[in-house]
């Protein structure tokens, strides 16, 4: 019965990933309300609805376009399959509970901010202000953690990352600054330093294999905002475990 139910999340996440690719390109340039119909963007035609199910139309045209053959970015279909995975970890970590929505909102701010800062190296105000007032008062309900702690952690993680802003010169921007205070927030101080480690261990992994398989050269500006979501994410699932495991080593 439970792995029925984590399908059934799974396909609601696929679903729901696929308008979250929609939101993640359209809102920082301004075209969520102007357009209707999903197209290609090489050759603009309309695309139906047998070339919109997620994950399989992306398979099943071998990442092509049906009319003009240019390949479409692998990024859709990993992001449509992530949030399935993610939707259904949500429910199979946190059952029917308030938890469990909560993780499926933070799921979702993440999937689409991914996507903006993959696709424009930008965090979109628009969606962490739709997000943060939806997370705060579900936390507020909630209440793992209190109001004091919340503020501790926005905090810590604010000055932070504003030091390291300026230290770096350019290393991280403005919309990470925000993005990692509103998860100082969420999570409170000490998830928030293990969600800072884990971000840097995630980007310095990733950014390695990017230059050694020559993807990116070290003058690519590569975004961050992946890397602290992909951190969010795991302290969200995992955080007081790995918190617990690794205050046991000391
Ligand atoms: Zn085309």
């Amino acid at each position: 019965m439970q792995t029925f139910i984590a399908i059934i999340f799974f396909v609601y996440g696929l679903v729901l990933g696929s308008f979250y690719n929609v939101v993640g390109l359209r809102v920082p340039i301004g075209t969520f309300w102007k357009q209707k119909q999903s197209y290609c963007y090489t050759c603009k035609r309309s695309l139906s609805w047998t070339e919109l199910i997620p994950v399989i139309s992306y398979l099943n045209q071998k990442g092509k376009c049906k009319g003009c053959g240019e390949p479409f970015s692998a990024l859709y279909p990993i992001m449509e399959f992530s949030t399935g995975i993610l939707f259904a970890l949500s429910y199979l970590v946190f059952g029917f509970t308030l938890e469990t929505i909560f993780s499926l909102i933070v799921v979702s701010m993440v999937i689409i901010i991914t996507v903006s800062d993959i696709a424009y190296q930008k965090i979109p105000n628009k969606i962490l202000l739709f997000f943060a007032p939806l997370i705060s008062i579900l936390l507020i309900v909630i209440s793992n953690i209190t109001f004091l702690s919340a503020l501790i952690g926005a905090g810590l993680a604010f000055a932070l990352i504003f030091l390291i802003i300026i230290l770096s010169k350019g290393g991280m921007g403005m919309g990470d600054l925000k993005y990692f205070t509103l998860f100082g927030f969420i999570f409170g101080w000490k998830l928030f330093l293990l969600l800072f480690l884990l971000s840097t261990i995630y980007g310095a992994a990733v950014n390695s294999v990017l230059l050694i398989t020559k993807k990116v050269s070290r003058k690519t500006k590569v975004p961050f905002g992946p890397y602290i979501g992909a951190a969010a994410l795991t302290v969200l699932f995992f955080g007081n475990t790995l918190l617990d495991w690794y205050l046991s080593l000391l």
